[in-house]
């Protein structure tokens, strides 16, 4: 275990982060990945908030999530501080470590992916004004109409913010016809954890292929850290 120093939480504002790697030999195998990328992508998913256990995946959404809120100060201040306008925001699955200050908002839905086909979400169009998901679309076998999908509930102004592991040295590929592949721990043979797309640094062409108006792309920690918003309206 290390400690860094580098960059303070967008969750609480703590300046400490502890590391430990979690990706195993199998899947370094499957994914074909170099040393360099099994070292960024241990820090997207190990290296945390000592104090909030936020990993650097979650910084990233969470740092995208406040620019689109165009909130200066950290994601716990923002749902502590009132009065502002709650916006309606929907979150699909935990969204990294965000849940349990994104569930103080009022007007916080949270679905869980498989349960709720992220396809076909049960709201009417124009529903929420964000909608926030973290390492979910690679497990969606066709994840622009999951994307289209997130845009059709979202009003105008609204975005969607997300993230996805991304390999940043190729280019997005599907994993049909290769040998099944599973995130969450070693061993997991879990039907929402089968990998179905390997996104790699397109990722954001599928954001505008879903009909968004715009696509950003935020770094916390550049390749580790990545989320990409989808902007649904005129830009500023
Ligand atoms: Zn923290």
């Amino acid at each position: 275990m290390t400690l860094t120093r580098d960059l303070s939480c967008q969750v609480c504002g703590h300046d400490r982060f502890v590391h430990a790697d979690v990706i195993w030999p199998e899947l370094v195998r499957q994914w074909q990945l170099g040393p360099d990328e099994v070292a960024y992508i241990n820090v997207q998913q190990g290296t945390r908030c000592e104090r909030c256990r936020a990993n650097v995946r979650s910084q990233a959404l969470a740092r995208a999530l406040l620019g689109v809120l165009e909130w200066p100060g950290t994601l716990e201040a923002y749902v502590t501080s009132l009065p502002h306008p709650s916006p309606r925001l929907l979150e699909i699955n935990e969204a990294g470590a965000l849940t349990p200050w994104l569930s103080r908002l009022r007007t916080h839905r949270l679905v869980r992916f498989p349960e709720h086909d992220m396809r076909a979400l049960p709201f009417a169009d124009g529903s929420f004004d964000l909608v926030v998901h973290s390492d979910t679309l690679e497990h969606v076998p066709g994840p622009e109409t999951a994307l289209a999908e997130c845009r059709r509930v979202l009003a105008t102004p609204g975005a969607c913010v997300f993230t996805v592991p991304i390999v940043v040295g190729r280019l997005t590929r599907s994993r049909a016809g290769l040998p099944d592949s599973y995130h969450g721990d070693p061993g997991c043979r879990e039907s929402d954890h089968l990998v179905q797309t390997e996104f790699g640094s397109d990722a954001w062409t599928a954001v505008l292929r879903a009909g968004f108006d715009a696509c950003g792309i935020v770094p916390y920690r550049y390749p580790a850290g990545i989320a990409l918003v989808g902007r649904r309206g005129p830009a500023d």
